[in-house]
């Protein structure tokens, strides 16, 4: 059965463009009353109109779907919404602030990076510290260059799976984030629930710390235990490797090849920087290694290079040459010691090319920083997860999340979520319904425990 619900047509990226936008778009942290209102008169699909601002800023909340809508029916209009990490997501953002005031939930949408871009904190129950915090993305990967069966930004059931882009990379678990938040609203909370929906988190994880720090500059309550939705299969995730990467650009000078003593190569050079993460690799796998490392496959830091390009020509040194180069670090590395090997490395390359051609060298500019997850010891986050999901294995991921940020944040944090990372990211991304489903008991039983 194919299923579609005519406002699932509509894409955020077609009002992000429009004037409306861009003009709501100047509107600062919190101020989120003129957008919003800018935003309702174009969903689903009517051109912004512009009536009188004051009567804009007296509307009431006007959503799409009604307040106790299910987890499946906010999923699809989430899905909805283009928000592929090159594309704005303070529509979506938006959208889910009215929904949820629908609730009485006074959700803050907090701008950062590019234009249209930021991220959403909300707060229910009691002024206190030691609530739960449900952290999710709102970006997705981009679907240019894959074959889909369906249209990636319309939810299709086919064969008890749900079909979309972001499905399980983790517009599943904001759906039910929302969907918790407003119920815990409605039906009240004695301990504190809250929400926390990011940006830019597929190109870097770099949304979570803004978020971090506003909720703290705004005086919110800290949660006692952050739990980050990515996909796990609802299995409690304790740890995953911290991922840094730059882009590497060397310098060289360009001679004919028949005279390279007298020229630098950037291309050669910067695979002398390669080769040394070869031989790192190779000594990293034989070390002596943590028990949080052996948790891991493989249970050692890695180093890689993921693109190269350089050179003009097969007979001229070459004069440029860029790549991107990455660390993987198991929890407890040693990441600064790391950072100064890499930065020794260079200097020493650096100083070789100079004493043949001088302005020759290289230059780094981090691209990521995403900090490690670290198993915690009685960590409440994971104390949490394990009552709630009932699951008492021991599980680590190899990709990197937001997980490490919260924990940097001062959270015990642990990633549970429903789905498998193995559709993520893929054509024909899909969760299984029943996965869905697994994520509403949890969140059924949270707001038990919270109650
Ligand atoms: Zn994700």
């Amino acid at each position: 059965m194919t299923e579609t619900l005519a406002w699932e047509t509509f894409r955020a990226t077609d009002f992000a463009r429009s004037p409306a936008f861009l003009q709501g778009n100047r509107l600062q942290c919190g101020q989120i009353g003129l957008t919003s209102a800018l935003a309702r008169s174009t969903v689903p699909s009517v051109p912004p109109k512009k009536p009188a601002a004051v009567n804009l800023l007296m509307r009431p909340p006007v959503t799409d779907l009604p307040a106790t809508a299910s987890p499946r029916d906010i999923l699809a209009r989430l899905v909805a919404f283009d928000t592929v990490s090159t594309n704005a997501n303070l529509p979506l953002l938006q959208w889910s602030a009215d929904w949820l005031a629908q609730s009485g939930v006074d959700a803050v949408v907090v701008e950062g990076g590019d234009p249209g871009k930021g991220g959403l904190y909300a707060h229910v129950g009691p002024r206190v510290d030691g609530g739960v915090l449900l952290s999710g993305h709102t970006d997705v990967v981009p679907v240019e260059g894959q074959s889909w069966d369906s249209d990636p930004f319309v939810l299709t059931e086919k064969a008890g799976r749900l079909y979309g882009r972001g499905t399980c990379d983790m517009k599943g678990f904001d759906a039910l984030a929302l969907w918790a938040i407003a119920a815990a609203a409605r039906q009240g909370v004695r301990r504190p629930l809250q929400i926390a929906l990011t940006r830019d988190e597929e190109i870097g994880c770099l949304g979570a710390p803004e978020l971090i720090e506003a909720m703290r500059d705004a005086g919110l309550p800290k949660a006692s235990a952050a739990i980050i939705g990515e996909p796990s299969e609802m299995r409690v995730v304790t740890g995953h490797k911290g991922n840094l990467g730059y882009l590497v650009k060397a310098r060289g000078f360009e001679v004919h090849s028949s005279l390279m003593h007298t020229g630098v190569s950037a291309v050669m050079e910067s695979a002398r920087l390669i080769a040394w993460a070869h031989a790192c690799n190779a000594e990293n796998a034989v070390a002596p290694r943590s028990e949080v490392a052996a948790l891991f496959d493989p249970p050692w830091t890695t180093l890689h290079a993921g693109t190269f390009q350089g050179g003009t020509a097969g007979n001229i040194t070459a004069l440029d040459a860029e790549f991107l180069f990455d660390f993987r670090f198991v929890p407890g590395d040693d990441i600064p010691t790391w950072i100064d090997r890499f930065m020794s490395r260079i200097a020493q390359i650096e100083a070789e090319m100079q004493a043949i051609r001088p302005g020759t060298g290289f230059t780094c500019e981090e691209q990521f920083n995403v900090p490690p997850l670290k198993p915690e010891v009685d960590g409440e986050a994971e104390a949490l997860a394990r009552r709630l999901t009932g699951d008492n294995g021991t599980h680590v991921v190899a990709y990197a999340t937001e997980g490490g940020q919260y924990q940097d944040g001062g959270y015990s944090a642990v990633i549970c979520g429903p789905g498998n990372i193995a559709q993520a990211h893929q054509p024909n991304e899909y969760l299984e319904i029943s996965e869905l489903e697994r994520g509403e008991v949890f969140m059924r039983d949270l707001l038990k425990t919270l109650g």
